[in-house]
């Protein structure tokens, strides 16, 4: 321990008394190791760093290596390993790899007898997973990570412990989040005092921009398990699907002012979680109680922390069959913190809670092994039978007018133990015949109710919490809805789903799962890749497809062009936003050089032997633009909102391929703007660039041919008074405009006009309700709902769309459209009756969105400024939306 480090740990003790104990009364075998023995610090002296772990967790592998196994499962996007340690009796380590056959097994009771599962749930241990740590500034989840694994190796003695190394095996994954963590302990020790300061206010509590929660991409990866968009996601869920666990843990940290929270969780619950897994949340709530009330330790039940978004770590387990709960310690941010309560709460505090409550969950399995293994066959069991039950039997994915979409979805699927089939001949779903092609998924899978989940339109919410909420909002008290309303995954990539009543048998062929650690690679590989010579050259339908391999295309020096409006040639029409790529501009060797480009994408080159056109606008018009790969300037740092900011790079780098120069917003002012055909602003509210000069640059890049892309926030900041970048205003509640137009020395005015003009009749009675709506109000708010927005189908920035899509809603923005003098709304929401998609939108929200602009295109000079009313890269799974975004950065420049 360095010097700094030993005051740091003298002066905790002396603030805070004696360090609370781990497990009083615990006896430990000296032949396995302590921390302090390995890594110099003991637990709650310093915060463990992400490359310290697995230096730990390998002396505890080298001192009982018949008892564990560690194993790397992914790295992340930094290229930091994550890791799974597995604990259990020597007798169940050395048969592991059968114990997951066994354990994989039970999980599909299709294939296997009653007998044979009562056999596997007598024999097989009970899994209980331990995750740590998703969020990288919820510090304490990764050292009490180690705490569990010494505990349960070392203690002598225990007959708790040994019914855990009798009965179960123990999965721990010590760090979900090591680049957040890294990020966190950096400025933490950056920011450290010579003695412990427990002042919140401090550098080492208060995190720059953008803290440590997120991962690379500034993704909340506790949001990410549907969507799939992170490695560190997919490499978990994978993880989870080579074991499938019957108990999950995801341990966090919450603001320091609170206790600890464990399960039951708050309403509202997922409707697809069914009663059995709803009676061990209560098991394992009322057992951990009656630990922390034996320690003293205070917590809290039934409140805040929902069950209600599938893509949570606790919640997509559940949907996997195990029993997945969250726990929550109160963050000491560092090694101590200055509670509003006066008390002290110290970093070894939270990792003694999150060890107790832990170590208090892997007991309570292993004494319930039997019940929840079995339980866990049964949720899996009962799942088959619900779906073959269900009105919605079959569902069937319709590859559509962009099939690399559909098999986006299809794959998204598979990835999570899903079973999805290719059909390899036509369908008929009642009136309908779909060729060929099209994925089959049926509910009557064990995976059934994750499935429901993420197909089904609506998933909804209880009855008498959306009414409790009604109340709420109406007394102005905040909701207690903890995340969005509505995910459905057809929704939001606009792809087509049908559902049939009664099974579907096809031919088919099923998508691989990715148990076998590759990812579909069968179906992305096309049976051939070569593209047919051609006189003229190809035309690409645009789509997502497309989009990133025109893209791609452009960086590899091939000249692309696009066309602005609709044509029809040789008999087919094609809408606006077609590429052309043509020979003569490429030379004779283009069909080898573009159809890797096509097949890797799977997007469509349709070969053309003429220019000639039947009908719409020819090859050679002038509405035919030349594309450019855009050189494109991310604002990036605060006051950018970071997941924004995160999503869009995402989207821009990883999802399209399009290279960014993220650039501070603070160093935007320095920067030559000349570098750049686009500039992003991520949601955020620019004080940085008000000042008159910066607008000055910024309007004169635009004029002179730039493209800004503004979204959400920075849409809102780009609209208002004195910015004026948007021609447009954004509205209170009632319609009356955020900011107002009036002439200077003017006080407010509007409402003295209606309060006198009552003259000539009786007072009306005083109306108490109306008395104490507040006067200025932005608008009612939306906790994330989809709704539907109809394109102008004559845009280019519409190219790829199919008149309407559905887009992810979360807020308070409302945008008055752009009128017709300064610009065009190409998406604009629908009518109130037909606006909401999915999910939970107030009347008052509804009626004053209806017909407002989504998508606002204004020309200045040769530039032009192009505006979302919302983030079209919404934790990256809102497919269709991200098209209407890459069209905005990759066409911008060309039109
Ligand atoms: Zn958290």
């Amino acid at each position: 321990m360095s010097g700094m480090l030993a005051a740091f740990a003298l002066a905790l003790q002396v603030a805070a008394g004696a360090p609370l104990e781990l497990a009083p009364g615990a006896t430990y075998d000296p032949a396995i190791p302590t921390i302090k023995q390995v890594l110099g610090h003991d637990f709650g002296e310093k915060i463990t760093t992400p490359e310290e772990i697995p230096i730990y967790l390998r002396a505890l592998v080298q001192a009982a290596p018949d008892r564990t196994r560690l194993t790397e499962y992914a790295r992340t996007w930094e290229d930091r390993p994550l890791w799974l340690f597995v604990i259990g009796s020597p007798e169940r380590i050395a048969r592991l790899d059968q114990i997951k056959v066994d354990l994989r097994r039970l999980a599909d009771p299709r294939s296997l007898s009653r007998a044979d599962a009562d056999r596997l749930v007598r024999e097989l241990p009970v899994v209980t997973w331990l995750m740590h740590g998703v969020h990288g500034n919820e510090i304490s989840s990764s050292d009490a990570a180690l705490a569990e694994a010494y505990h349960l190796l070392a203690s002598r003695n225990d007959a708790d412990i040994q019914a855990v190394l009798r009965d179960s095996i123990v999965v721990i994954d010590p760090m979900q989040n090591p680049d957040g963590r890294a990020r966190f302990v950096f400025q933490n020790l950056l920011g450290a005092a010579a003695s412990v300061d427990s002042n919140r206010m401090s550098a080492e509590h208060d995190e720059p921009w953008p803290g440590g929660r997120s991962n690379h991409y500034l993704f909340d990866m506790n949001r990410d398990w549907f969507s799939q968009s992170q490695p560190e996601t997919r490499g978990r869920s994978r993880a989870i699907l080579d074991w499938f666990p019957h108990v999950v843990v995801d341990l966090h940290e919450m603001g320091g002012d609170g206790t600890y929270y464990f399960g039951p969780p708050a309403d509202p619950i997922n409707p697809h979680i069914p009663p059995a897994q709803r009676a061990s949340f209560d098991l394992f709530g009322r057992a951990n109680a009656a630990r922390f009330d034996t320690r003293g330790f205070a917590y809290f039940v039934r409140e805040n922390y929902d069950e209600f978004y599938p893509g949570y770590g606790d919640s997509w387990p559940i949907f996997q069959g195990a029993i997945g709960m969250t726990y929550e310690q109160a963050s000491a941010r560092g090694l101590a913190w200055k509670r509003n309560d006066g008390d002290t709460l110290t970093y070894r505090d939270g990792i003694v809670h999150h060890f107790t409550a832990a170590i208090t969950t892997t007991i309570t399995a292993a004494k319930n092994r039997e019940r929840l293994v079995r339980e866990f066959y049964d949720y899996r069991r009962t799942a088959v039978e619900e779906g073959a039950k269900s009105a919605t039997r079959e569902y069937v994915i319709v590859p559509g007018r962009d099939p690399s979409r559909a098999l986006a979805l299809a794959r998204s699927l598979a990835a999570q133990g899903v079973e999805v089939r290719r059909a390899d001949e036509s369908i008929k779903v009642g009136t309908r015949t779909i060729p060929a092609g099209a994925f089959v998924a049926t509910n009557a899978q064990p995976t059934g109710r994750l499935l429901r989940n993420l197909l089904d339109p609506q998933t909804s919410q209880d009855e008498a919490f959306v009414k409790e909420q009604d109340r709420r909002r109406r007394l102005r008290l905040s909701d207690e809805i903890y995340d969005i309303t509505a995910w459905s995954l057809p929704l939001v990539f606009d792809v087509e789903v049908l559902t049939s009543p009664t099974a579907i048998t096809v031919r088919s062929s099923v998508i691989p799962s990715p148990a076998g650690r590759t990812l579909v690679d069968g179906l992305t590989a096309p049976s051939s890749a070569a593209l047919p010579a051609v006189k003229v050259g190809y035309i690409l339908p645009w789509g997502s497809a497309t989009a990133a391999a025109v893209e791609e295309a452009l960086r590899a020096g091939i000249r692309v062009r696009q066309a602005g409006k609709t044509f029809t040639l040789a008999g087919r029409k094609f809408d606006v936003g077609a590429a052309l790529v043509r020979v003569s501009e490429n030379g004779s060797n283009l069909a080898a050089r573009l159809a890797p480009i096509i097949a890797k994408h799977q997007a469509e080159a349709v070969p053309i032997d003429t220019g000639y056109q039947d009908e719409g606008i020819s090859l050679g018009s002038e509405n035919v633009v030349a594309l450019k790969a855009p050189r494109v300037l991310l604002a990036w740092d605060a006051p950018t909102q970071a997941q924004s900011a995160g999503w869009t790079r995402y989207v821009l780098e990883r999802r399209f391929g399009v290279p960014v120069t993220a650039v501070r917003v603070g160093s935007i002012e320095r920067t030559d703007l000349n570098d750049f055909d686009v500039i992003v602003l991520p949601s955020g509210t620019y004080a940085p660039l008000a000042g008159q000069q910066a607008l000055d640059r910024l309007r004169e890049w635009l004029r002179g041919g730039g493209t800004i892309v503004t979204i959400a926030d920075a849409s809102r900041w780009a609209a208002g008074d004195r910015i004026n970048l948007l021609e447009t205003r954004t509205e209170l509640r009632g319609g009356r405009p955020e900011v107002e137009e009036r002439p200077a020395g003017q006080g407010t005015s509007g409402s003295n006009q209606t309060s006198g003009s009552s003259s000539n009749s009786t007072p009306p009675a005083f109306d108490y309700t109306k008395s104490i709506q507040p006067e200025r109000e932005r608008p009612e708010n939306t906790p994330g709902a989809i709704v539907r927005v109809t394109m102008d189908m004559e845009h280019w920035l519409s190219a790829g769309q199919d008149g309407e899509l559905q887009v992810m809603l979360e807020g308070q923005r409302i945008f008055t459209p752009i009128r017709l003098d300064k610009g065009r709304n190409i998406g604009v929401y629908a009518g109130k009756d037909r606006l909401v998609a999915s999910g939970l939108m107030w009347d008052e929200a509804r009626d004053q969105i209806a017909q407002k602009a989504y998508l606002i295109y204004q020309p200045v000079g040769r530039g032009h400024v192009i505006a979302f009313a919302e983030d079209p890269n919404f934790r990256a799974f809102t497919e269709a939306s991200e098209l209407l975004f890459i069209n905005a950065v990759l066409l911008g420049p060309a039109y």
